[in-house]
């Protein structure tokens, strides 16, 4: 595995592989490196002859007063993982050299964007879209693989795949959960003990939820206030929101029909969690 910071080093590597017909696979993340990401990887290692993984927290994803300054890192045990899971190269860019002074050009999606996580986090997906992009730019892949469990994110970077042309095409990985269920994310490390096991209960209430509509429920009000109705009494969770959407268009649904996704976001003290489950509903 090598580690490349230069996106002038990244190209070249990348141009010389396309030019030997290797399939090039990325797997773009903010590194801090648990099963989700490793999950990923490997898929990338099935698809790809050179797999690259990006780890570069991106500033411009985080709203002011959210874990920028304070996101965990750990690029020792990243370069070792990513190594033992496959990765030929691990591409980690300064802030530096990816906003240089006077960048100045965004990427943004419309309509996917304003729902669920985009209403609390305003300009998130502006930065996400943003350097994904410039990622698809650099590092040319014929593939990019992403995890379910940040689903509004999958479907707005397919919506940009598709609107300007990137050729390329996008992989979306199942959620890796903790044995308990909880979904793994580099924010888990925020919780307190208490906070930790409060956490189970998303993914409880979302295999509640699912339970209730294979019972024959079709009432997409009565499916999330089962939900809000778990996780409410909890001590330290704050909801954000609790919706069950269209599975492809995300827009809210009020009779559950076709691909259903309903999703979660619940503040669990300093950590801000996200969950889904997917549902095929027969009419
Ligand atoms: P992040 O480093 O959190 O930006 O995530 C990088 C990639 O890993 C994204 O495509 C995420 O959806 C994916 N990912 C994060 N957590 C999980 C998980 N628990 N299971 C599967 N994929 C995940």
């Amino acid at each position: 595995m090598i580690t490349i910071g230069r996106i002038a080093q990244m190209r070249e590597v990348s141009k010389r592989a396309r030019e030997e017909g290797k399939l090039i696979a990325l797997v773009p993340t903010m590194g801090f490196f648990h099963e989700g990401h490793l999950s990923l990887i490997r898929k990338a290692n099935e698809v790809g002859d050179l797999v690259v993984v990006s780890s570069f927290v991106n500033p411009s994803q985080f709203g002011p007063g959210e874990d920028y300054e304070n996101y965990p890192r750990d690029p020792e045990r990243d370069r070792r993982l990513a190594q033992e899971n496959g990765t030929d190269i691990l591409f980690s860019p300064s802030v530096e050299e990816m906003y240089p002074q006077g960048h100045s050009t965004w990427v943004e999606v419309e309509g996917l964007t304003e729902v669920l996580c985009g209403k609390s986090r305003p300009g998130h997906f502006r930065g996400v879209t943003t350097v994904v992009a410039k990622l698809f730019l650099i590092v040319q892949p014929h593939y990019a693989i992403f995890g379910q469990k940040d689903y509004q994110q999958a479907q707005v970077i397919k919506r940009m795949v598709e609107d300007l042309n990137f050729d390329l095409k996008i992989l979306v990985e199942p959620i890796v959960r903790e044995p308990d269920g909880l979904a793994m994310s580099s924010r888990n490390l925020y919780l307190t003990p208490a906070q930790r096991r409060e956490a189970t209960i998303l993914y409880r209430s979302l295999l509640r939820a699912k339970e209730l509509v294979e019972g024959g429920e079709r009432d997409a009000e009565r499916v999330s206030a089962l939900i809000k109705g778990m996780i409410a009494p909890l001590p330290s969770a704050k909801i954000d929101y609790v919706s069950v959407v269209d599975g492809e268009n995300l827009r809210p649904l009020s009779k559950l029909t076709g691909k259903v996704l309903i999703a979660l976001a619940v503040k669990i003290g300093r950590a801000r969690l996200i969950d889904n489950i997917l549902i095929s509903v027969d009419e």
